[in-house]
């Protein structure tokens, strides 16, 4: 299985903040998208930094409410790491568990078309497993 087959069950939309955008915009964002993380888009279009819930909160706790109007660009990461849709689930959550971040933006021709989270993996490796058991099951019962 791989990471296009996941993307092909959810919406056709990515969801993106720009770098001027403040902080306080992207949790607006994050809370009504119902998301964990976004990719943080130059005027250009391009992919410059990634933003997640967790940014948030440690920026808050170290600095106070008042971080929330500064732009997303003064604290997002800026080094992203990123799957590509030929690759496996199974590389995509190794992935994720060795670099210890929860989203990964999906690359192709340069462009970013998607992003997969720990939970999407998670759901597909459970899936897979249950489709597993049950062929395995049906087999046996056939004798
Ligand atoms: P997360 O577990 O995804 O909420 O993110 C934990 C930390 O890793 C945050 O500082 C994020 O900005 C960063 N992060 C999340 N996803 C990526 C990614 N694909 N590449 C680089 N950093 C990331």
């Amino acid at each position: 299985m791989t990471v296009a087959s996941i993307l092909k069950e959810k919406p056709d939309r990515l969801i993106s903040v720009k770098e001027t955008d403040s902080l306080g915009d992207v949790a607006n964002v994050l809370t009504r998208e119902n998301i964990g993380a976004v990719p943080v888009l130059d005027t250009s279009g391009q992919m410059i930094g990634i933003v997640s819930e967790r940014d948030i909160v440690r920026q808050i706790a170290r600095e106070g409410g008042a971080v929330l109007t500064r732009p997303v660009s003064s604290m997002m990461t800026k080094t992203v790491v990123c799957c590509a849709p030929e690759d496996t689930v199974e590389s995509t959550m190794a992935l994720m568990t060795q670099r210890r971040f929860r989203h990964l933006p999906v690359r192709s021709n340069g462009r970013i078309i998607g992003m997969v989270s720990i939970g999407d993996v998670v759901k597909r490796r459970v899936e897979d497993a249950e489709r597993e058991a049950e062929s395995l099951r049906d087999y046996i019962a056939r004798g």
